[in-house]
């Protein structure tokens, strides 16, 4: 799932430096390196994971009411739309980012876990949920009452804008807290749910013992889960709502503890202690002043402020403010803290005491509770909360009754479509997998070649690899082929050693890096060259084999492609290791006797194949999870992964033969064979395969195959 945020508006062109390779609709490639762009077209990364761009002057505000210009860099696809005002810069960039960069930048790294982690469901159903779509405007003021609410404006060409506006959103220019990085992380693509949909989930800083219901603070809608409850309080809520005001009774939000509240509250002072009761006092010109400069109606001193109606925390949302020269009602409860305050009252929640103030003139005592409009989650009662050993989902199950947190459950849909194979794709389909790792190998000795100053040797090298290649086509001579790079290997690490002998430092590093990974590449050949053995015409389709085999077959395999990442990203040690650059993956694998596994020979081939794809189509610090079960049924096998998913309009496509990415980029799992073949094979064992995925919400592939009858 990916958020668009707008970045820039009304601009001539747009000159920005692509940090790494990008392509355009048409498939032309691009970067790295500076371009100019000037018309409308859609910047896709090559590589999603490592790609970003940077655009030196990013005034920060669109509309440009803030004059601060800074380079700033983005991760995902840039896109451009041609407006009357100028040109449009979108960033497309996965929700999991997203949510990291604003969790970070608004959240203290020292809040905590469990509370960093109940913000990061907050900022994804914020995005997604109702509150980032509709906003109800207030209607015409009947009868000279001043009822007002404010919501967010929507934006035509994008869901966010990366100013205050929306969220503050700085890329990757601003740096990510890794405890911010961890909650997403420990939250990935949950959201809060009511009845299946997103919710509306709305928060402030405190709400003052019993919590807010919307309507409150906006339109006269019900929203089932944004109602009114006490929040800790002992016993019911309390039935006089002004002794409620009056008294400060136990609650979550009703803490003393100053160390918790820097924690949480960035640049919080110690004087700004008295949220949870507060006292202000005017004096009535004073008052009056302030009506007339905040709501433009000038009734001269004030003479009475008379609440007309309270919602069920005590926050007033209509009240009639009464000068010498006339009156005014005012609602709803944002509107009443901007009319009695330079800046904001804390809340609405007050009662009103007259006392006789100097020469004479009356003063106002406000008495007040909370700070903010106090519907849905109380932020400083949930981080008591997060103290006191509650969980994430027990303080948003607490804050918005009657909610779940969860996925968007996305639909589950079989590939049914034809595949469409002929012979020739059938035998690429069988060998694509040897022939991926003979191009590693062929690209490996190039660089070692290069590394070294010795083509002739890398030349000849790579000159035996190929024979392998040229094998592939004919089914008789690929296992013959493949049993020489035995040879070839011995010769390439031989040469490698030879070349770093004497050698220290980097090079001598990189030198053994190459060897390892070159190492690794010709063992995974090796394994390839044993299964089509076993593979081979006239040999029985199923096989029984130990799943601690099958299981270090996976692990090798990723070891390799680990290995031939070169240290961009690394594979986790375990749950606990979740660095940003560290995938977790997880193999769950079972049979009915727990020792072995009868699965078609092929089917190993179709497991790591998908299970590749779903780490290439993942950012590091994402997570994957194999699944190869027995059941009553037959086999199953699931892969599911964290990654970038797919468009629904696509899953069925992307199975057929030869699919290759889409020029824009948006294609998930193209230019690969894993799914054609997972298809093919699903089939040929009278099984079935489905997908369930969508953009940033990850992919999960189920495979069910019958067992062979008899
Ligand atoms: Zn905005
Ligand atoms: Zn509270």
């Amino acid at each position: 799932m990916n958020v668009s945020v707008g970045l820039l508006e009304g601009l001539p062109f747009l000159e920005v430096e692509l940090l790494g390779g990008f392509v355009d609709p048409s498939g032309a490639q691009l970067g790295p390196g500076r371009v100019r762009l000037d018309s409308e077209t859609t910047l896709s990364p090559l590589d999603p994971a490592t790609a970003s761009f940077a655009i030196d002057s990013v005034t920060i505000g669109i509309g440009f009411h803030w004059e601060r210009k800074e380079r700033q860099v983005f991760r995902g696809a840039l896109r451009l739309l041609r407006r009357e005002s100028g040109l449009t810069v979108v960033n497309d960039v996965p929700l999991e980012e997203y949510v990291t960069s604003v969790v970070s930048s608004e959240m203290s790294a020292t809040c905590p876990p469990e509370l960093l982690k109940a913000h990061a469901v907050i900022s994804r159903s914020w995005l997604k949920g109702p509150a980032a779509r509709a906003v109800v405007p207030p209607p015409p003021s009947a009868s000279g009452e001043l009822l007002r609410w404010y919501g967010r404006e929507a934006h035509a060409d994008f869901e966010v804008c990366a100013d205050d506006h929306c969220q503050r959103y700085q890329g990757l220019t601003k740096a990510i807290s890794p405890a911010a990085a961890e909650a997403v992380r420990a939250t990935a693509g949950e959201m809060l749910l009511y009845g299946g949909e997103v919710c509306d989930a709305r928060f402030s800083k405190c709400c003052g013992g019993l919590t807010e219901q919307y309507a409150t603070a906006w339109d006269d809608a019900e929203v089932p889960y944004l109602v009114s409850f006490p929040d800790g309080l002992e016993g019911p809520a309390p039935a006089d709502l002004e002794a409620f005001l009056r008294d400060s009774p136990a609650a979550f939000c009703n803490t003393a503890d100053t160390a918790l509240l820097a924690r949480i509250l960035p640049g919080f002072d110690q004087e700004t202690r008295d949220f949870y009761r507060w006292t202000v006092t005017y004096g009535a010109g004073e008052l009056g002043g302030l009506v007339a400069a905040r709501l433009g109606v000038d009734l001269g001193p004030i003479a009475a402020l008379e609440p007309l109606a309270r919602g069920p925390s005590g926050r007033i949302f209509r009240l009639r403010i009464t000068g010498e020269r006339g009156d005014v009602v005012v609602g709803k409860e944002l509107e009443i803290r901007r009319a009695l305050s330079r800046s904001h009252l804390y809340s609405s929640a007050f009662v009103v005491d007259r006392e006789p103030g100097s020469a004479g003139e009356t003063r106002f005592v406000l008495r007040g509770a909370g700070w903010g409009h106090g519907v849905g989650l109380c932020q400083i009662g949930a981080a008591v909360m997060a103290e006191r050993g509650f969980g994430y989902r027990a303080i948003l199950a607490h804050y918005y009754p009657g909610t779940s947190v969860g996925a968007v459950p996305l639909p589950e849909r079989e590939i049914t479509g034809p595949l469409d194979l002929d012979a020739r794709s059938l035998r690429l389909l069988e060998t694509h997998s040897i022939l991926n790792v003979l191009n590693v190998v062929v690209l490996r000795i190039g660089d070692v070649g290069d590394l070294v100053g010795d083509a002739v040797t890398a030349d000849a090298l790579m000159a035996r690899v190929r024979a392998g290649h040229a094998a592939l086509d004919d089914p008789e001579r690929t296992v013959a082929a493949l049993a020489k790079t035995r040879e070839v290997r011995d010769a390439v690490l031989a040469w490698i050693a030879a070349a770093g002998e004497g050698r220290t430092g980097p090079l001598r590093e990189e030198l053994d890096l190459h060897a390892a990974n070159l190492a690794s590449a010709f063992d995974v050949l090796a394994t390839r060259a044993a299964e089509l053995g076993r593979r081979a015409p006239g040999s029985e389709p199923w096989v029984g084999r130990a799943l601690a085999e099958v299981r270090e077959n996976l692990s090798e395999a990723f070891r390799a492609i680990e290995r031939n990442a070169l240290g961009r990203w690394r594979i986790a040690a375990g749950a606990g290791d979740r660095g940003p650059d560290a995938y977790l993956i997880e193999f769950d694998l079972s049979s009915r006797d727990g020792k072995t596994l009868a699965l078609p020979a092929v089917l190993e081939d179709v497991v790591r194949d998908l299970a590749a794809n779903a780490r290439k189509y993942t950012a590091p610090g994402g997570a994957l999870r194999v699944t190869l079960a027995e059941d009553g049924d037959g086999l199953l096998l699931r892969v599911s992964d964290t990654g970038r998913g797919i468009p629904e309009e696509e899953i069925e496509e992307v199975v057929r033969f030869g699919r290759r990415g889409r020029p824009d980029g948006r294609n998930q799992l193209g230019g690969g064979y894993g799914l054609t073949k997972a298809c093919h094979v699903a089939r040929a064992f009278g099984g079935r395969v489905w997908i369930r995925s969508a953009p940033g919400a990850g992919t999960t592939v189920t495979i069910r195959i019958p067992h062979p009858a008899g």
